[in-house]
Parts: C-alpha cells; structure tokens; sequence
C-alpha cells in the first residue's frame, strides 16, 4: 500500500444515525470519477475544492468523538482516495481498536477486488460495504442504500445481527454546527428528495450552507 498521508475532504460531521449502524462520525470525501444520473451529492464530484487534512489530523479528530461506533466513508469516492483511508482506519484503531468503518462505493465490490493494492487495504479494513452505483430507475426507500442494485455486504462479522433489521429508509438528519450552519445527511427516500427538501426549508427561512469550500 503506497503511505500517502494526505485526504481531500468535502464534508465531516461528527455523529449521525442514518448512514449506518448506530451512531457514526461521517467523513465524505471530494471527487468521484463516476457520473451517476441523479447523484444527490453533485458538489463532491469534482476532484478540486474540499479541505486538505493530514490523515494524522483526522484521526486525533476521529478519537476524541465521545460515543460513536466507528466511521462511515462516503462522497464523492471513498476508493479514489483508499490509500490515505485506509492509513485513516488504522491510525484510529492503534487507539481505539474497536472502531467501525463502514463505506460507500460507486463500484461493484467485485470490481474493487480486482483493484490496486490501496482499494483492496481499504476493503480489508472495512466491517460494511455499500456498493454500486445510484440507479435512479432503481427501487429506493431502502435502508442505507439509494437504489436496490446496491448491496450492504457484511465484511467482518461486527455487524451480524444487521439482516433482522427492517430494510427501509432510515430517514435523514438535519445537523446545526456551531457557526450555526445547517445541513443534513442521510440516503434521501426518493428521487428529486433533495431538490424539494431543500426548497421547503428555504421557503422557511432556512439556508443549508454551501457543502463545499473551495480552496482560496
Ligand atoms: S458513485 Fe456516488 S458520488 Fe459518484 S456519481 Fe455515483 S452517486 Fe454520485
């Protein structure tokens, strides 16, 4: 696995409920090289803009999280930037080596077994997969998942006891940050859920900030 210590970050947010199971700090990475139909996460595509944090930064951040159960990956592409996640999980776990991680990939988990060394570290680290890309034309309302060609595949045996669980939307959370800011997280239930979610709560008064920063 090539020591890259570098991760370009679009988004983190420090407990959620919906992206997995229990409650998890969440880190969407910036850049995606697939181009899904109705992707609901248009502003993580490209590979410029987000933050640049050190791999060390995010773990002393990942640590000092009181009460989570382990980390979601999502974005953009956790598997474009796998080298650095996969020195991410295991920098987290020389301290807290009961930590979850759990991810999103736009590719078939099949696809990412035939991949570098990198994808393939980050894969052997990970207790869940969500794989796939969005089908728009797909199901939705599934639990954790945006479309029914994706698939949670259980890579360790932490989270056994998940299939007894009911596979329907878990919902999406709003979150306010300290500045006061508000966004939300979550798989939305349906088609067009952001667009008109979003105009409901302008319509309210609320503005959700912009998802990504870019560079000055
Ligand atoms: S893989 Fe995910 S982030 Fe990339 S285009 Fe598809 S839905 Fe969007």
């Amino acid at each position: 696995m090539k020591e890259t210590r570098r991760l370009s970050v679009a988004r983190r947010l420090d407990r959620c409920t919906v992206l997995g199971p229990g409650t998890r700090a969440v880190i969407w990475v910036q850049g995606c090289p697939l181009r899904c139909q109705g992707c609901v996460a248009a502003e993580t595509l490209p590979f410029e803009g987000g933050d640049e944090h050190s791999v060390d930064q995010l773990a002393d951040w990942l640590c000092g999280l009181p009460d989570v159960e382990g980390v979601t990956l999502s974005g953009g592409e956790p598997f474009a930037q796998a080298g650095p996640l996969a020195s991410l999980i295991d920098a987290v776990r020389v301290r807290r080596p009961d930590f979850g991680a759990m991810a999103y990939s736009g590719f078939r988990y099949e696809a990412l077994l035939r991949g570098d060394p990198d994808r393939r570290a980050l894969l052997r680290r990970l207790d869940l997969l969500v794989d796939g890309p969005y089908v728009a034309s797909a199901r939705h309302g599934l639990r954790w998942r945006g479309s029914s060609n994706q698939r949670v595949i259980a890579l360790t045996g932490r989270h056994d006891h998940l299939e007894t669980g009911p596979d329907t939307s878990a919902g999406v959370e709003l979150s306010v940050a300290a500045d006061g800011s508000l966004s939300w997280a979550g798989v939305p239930p349906t088609p067009g859920f952001r667009e008109s979610f979003e105009k409901r709560l302008a319509a309210r008064g609320f503005v959700l900030r912009a998802e990504v920063r870019r560079k000055a």
